[in-house]
C-alpha cells in the first residue's frame, strides 16, 4: 500500500508543473487497490484550450483503459468538480483523497453520500498554491469554475 501523504504527493507535483507550465494548479493521479499508480495529470485547460481537461479527467486518461475501478482511488489536489464528481460515480471509483476543500467546495459530500470513501487532508500546502493562484489570477480560476 502506498500511503495517503505519498500519493497526494504526486498529484501536488502534477499541479506545481501545471502552474509551471502557466496553468491552473490543480494535479491529480489514480491510484489501484494495491496502491500502483495507474496515471496522472494536471488541469489543462490553458494549455490544450480544453476546458473539459481537468486534473481528475487527465489523470484517468493517462490510466488507459481499464477492466474496473473497484479499489482505485483518485487523488486529486482539490476537492472535485461535478464534472470530475460524475466521473467518479460513471466508472466506479472507490474512494477520493482531497487535498483541500477550503479554496473550493465541489461534489465530494454528494459522493460520500453514495458510498464513496472521501478522504479530506486540508493540506496547508495545498491550500496555499490555490489561494495564492485565485489572488494571482481571479479570472482564469473563475473561468475554470463556470462562474462570471
Ligand atoms: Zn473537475
Amino acid at each position: 500500500m502506498t500511503a495517503a501523504s505519498d500519493m497526494l504527493a504526486v498529484a501536488v507535483e502534477e499541479a506545481r508543473t501545471g502552474l509551471a507550465e502557466g496553468g491552473i494548479p490543480i494535479g491529480a493521479a489514480l491510484f489501484d487497490g494495491d496502491g500502483r499508480l495507474l496515471g496522472r495529470g494536471h488541469n489543462r485547460r490553458v494549455q490544450d484550450g480544453d476546458a473539459s481537461m481537468h486534473a481528475e479527467t487527465s489523470a484517468f486518461r493517462d490510466a488507459g483503459r481499464q477492466r474496473g475501478y473497484r479499489g482505485t482511488t483518485m487523488v486529486t489536489t482539490l476537492s472535485p468538480c461535478w464534472y470530475c464528481s460524475g466521473l467518479v460515480r460513471q466508472f466506479g471509483i472507490s474512494n477520493v483523497l482531497i487535498g483541500e476543500a477550503t479554496t473550493f467546495h465541489g461534489g465530494h459530500d454528494w459522493l460520500a453520500e453514495h458510498g464513496v470513501g472521501i478522504t479530506v487532508v486540508e493540506d496547508p500546502a495545498c491550500i496555499e498554491m490555490m489561494t495564492r493562484f485565485i489572488a494571482e489570477q481571479p479570472e482564469l480560476w473563475f473561468e475554470d469554475i463556470g462562474q462570471d
